[in-house]
């Protein structure tokens, strides 16, 4: 089955949203394998976004998600991937769909509330950058019969 690695970023966090979001993904079905709340050390944070390090907003980034603590999440399902960014929304929420995350709960593309990954690959690459295997956990939920066909 398919992981993702979903974040809710310091604002997110400081804003009281972590419930909500983990339980917009449990509603769903998606299963959650992972999961801490962590002040993210530059060199994690430097990696996850290293596709973004000479862009011009990557300062700005860095110190936005180590303000804080973010929570970090892996969530498990078929299709994972491209199910929880349909449901983290587009990235600057002005606009991102009612509905989606970031469409609900942001305003600004810098303070955008969540980080999930754009592809399988790069889910496993954050997930490897953020979680040790003993971090995630194996295990069925009780309604995986009635989830999936
Ligand atoms: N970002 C920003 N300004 C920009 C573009 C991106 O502050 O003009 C931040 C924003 O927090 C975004 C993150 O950089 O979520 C990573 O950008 P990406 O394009 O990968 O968006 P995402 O995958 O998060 O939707
Ligand atoms: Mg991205």
């Amino acid at each position: 089955m398919d992981r993702t690695f979903v974040m809710v970023k310091p604002d997110g966090v400081q804003r009281g949203l972590v419930g909500e979001i983990v339980s917009r993904f449990e509603a769903k079905g998606l299963k959650l394998v992972g999961a801490k709340l962590e002040l993210l050390p530059e060199e994690r944070v430097v990696e996850q976004y290293r596709e973004h390090l000479e862009k011009p907003f990557f300062p700005g980034l860095k110190s936005y998600i180590m303000s804080g603590p973010c929570f970090l999440m892996a969530w498990e399902g078929k299709g994972v991937v491209a199910i929880v960014r349909k449901m983290v929304g587009a990235t600057n929420p002005a606009e991102a769909e009612p509905g989606s995350i970031r469409g609900d709960f942001a305003l600004d593309i810098g303070r955008n509330v969540i980080h999930a990954s754009d592809s399988l690959e790069s889910a496993a690459r954050e997930l490897g950058i953020h979680f040790s295997a003993g971090e995630l956990v194996d295990y069925s939920r009780i309604d995986e019969p009635v989830l999936y066909e």
